[in-house]
């Protein structure tokens, strides 16, 4: 089953590794991509607002089960998904993966001393890394100018850590420009990171 279906969301079933597979083959060839790591707290709200819900469905390349709640539910409606694959891993390996490239990061999100312990972090242990924005998530101009800023910036890896669905908002009107980056959501994971 490639796809399986949670309360509306269509979780694409694979693991950790085929996403890894898929997404260099995506980064090499600079396909925009848009990637969700959806946890039950997003399948929950996506069911109340339907124009998250809309961005799940069309604007997506990828969604990952990013909880065991998920994955346990899937077992439940006989459609097993084949393992949790959650935002934390990979942002971390795609970071690594970066600073192996030399590729252009962009991060947006988190509270501004958050975002200054990344970019330390980022000059010390991802040294190779071109980071092309670290702007912190609590800005007040609209989402349209902000992904303008972005696409500026020509990035191959676009992370949005503004929680959800304001992350999605932001990353799905990229994924329409055509923006020829890999784009995720983060959630909470700039928070980790810096610690
Ligand atoms: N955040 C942000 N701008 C906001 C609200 C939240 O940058 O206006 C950041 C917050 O600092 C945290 C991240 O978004 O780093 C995730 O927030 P939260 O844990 O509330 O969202 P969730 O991961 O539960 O969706």
């Amino acid at each position: 089953m490639a796809k399986v279906n949670v309360l509306g969301v269509n979780f694409d079933n694979k693991s950790f590794n085929q996403f890894q597979n898929e997404f260099i083959g995506r980064i090499n060839t600079h396909q925009s991509t848009f990637i969700v790591t959806a946890n039950p707290e997003i399948v929950m709200s996506a069911n109340e607002n339907p124009e998250f819900m809309k961005i799940l469905t069309y604007d997506a390349d990828y969604i990952t089960a990013d909880g065991i709640g998920i994955v346990k539910a899937s077992h439940i409606l006989g459609q097993p998904l084949k393992e949790r694959v959650t935002g934390y891993d990979l942002f971390t390996w795609l970071m690594k993966l970066a600073n192996d490239r030399g590729l252009r990061v962009y991060l947006i999100g988190a509270r501004s001393e958050v975002m200054h312990t990344i970019q330390a972090k980022i000059a010390r242990e991802y040294s190779d890394i071109q980071l092309v924005g670290a702007e912190n998530g609590y800005f007040k101009e609209d989402l349209e100018l902000i992904a303008y800023q972005i696409e500026r910036t020509e990035p191959d890896l676009v992370f949005a850590a503004l929680g959800s669905p304001r992350q999605e908002q932001l990353l799905s009107i990229l994924r329409r420009n055509l923006l020829p980056a890999l784009m995720m959501g983060v959630g909470g994971s700039f928070d980790v990171f810096s610690g």
